[in-house]
């Protein structure tokens, strides 16, 4: 057993940081979560409802995530749907976790926009197939810097997004159907999670088709923006 104190890696695992808010130091990322269907009127424009009884969650593999601010609209879609979304970032794990202490595993918020190929997505939906290949691509979660948990209050904060200076996206977080200490609870029960982890909390209505050559300026109050050219 000796041996095994000698082990290392064959080579170095891929760590990636995510730039914070006024500070040198970097958030390291872990995994992805996504939650559907959080804003009723995303909802209804989707063809859809909101699930009463529990929120329905999907995962972004973390090289989704990124912070540059040049997008490349991938060549294998012919509808790709910007969906701006409050992105919560955990810097504590675990299970079972409840609502009244869910704040605890809150390290900072971000502005994200949870990049969706609606083409491949209403496909899959259709063939029953997963949405892996809808959701979960290179730069498919562009998100701002994070802000601190102690420097952000949310409290019916504005989440909007344009596109080429045209409102698209307008609403409050106060309009999520899960709040956000729900959602770390509801989470926990299904998966152990760990420091790293982020969530995107669902989008409002008013997606629509991003074309090359656009350029998207996402908000939301307090927590704060995020620009990004399409080409
Ligand atoms: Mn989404």
């Amino acid at each position: 057993m000796g041996a095994e104190n000698k082990l290392s890696f064959e080579f170095n695992p891929i760590v990636r940081g995510m730039k914070i808010a006024e500070s040198n130091t970097l958030f390291p990322i872990h995994r992805v979560f996504c939650v559907g269907k959080n804003y009723a009127e995303h909802a209804k424009e989707m063809g859809s409802k909101v699930e009463k009884k529990e929120p329905f969650f999907f995962s972004k593999v973390p090289e989704s995530v990124t912070q540059v601010d040049e997008i490349l609209v991938p060549e294998d879609t012919a509808n790709l749907h910007h969906e701006v979304e409050l992105v919560v970032c955990l810097k504590k794990g675990g299970m079972n976790i409840n609502v009244d202490a869910a704040h605890q595993c809150i390290f900072g918020y971000a502005v994200g926009v949870d990049l969706t190929k609606r083409d491949i997505q209403k496909n899959s939906k259709d063939k029953g197939h997963p949405w892996e290949s809808a959701k979960s691509f290179d730069q498919s979660g562009p998100i701002s810097y994070i802000k601190k948990y102690e420097e952000v209050v949310l409290k019916n904060n504005n989440i909007s997004l344009s596109v080429n200076g045209e409102e698209k996206q307008n609403s409050s977080v106060d309009n999520m159907v899960w709040g956000i200490e729900e959602l770390i609870s509801i989470l926990s029960k299904k998966i152990i999670l760990k420091p790293g982890d982020i969530l995107f909390t669902g989008t409002p209505a008013g997606v629509s088709k991003i074309n090359k050559g656009d350029f998207i300026e996402a908000n939301i109050q307090e927590v704060g923006q995020l620009e990004l050219n399409f080409n």
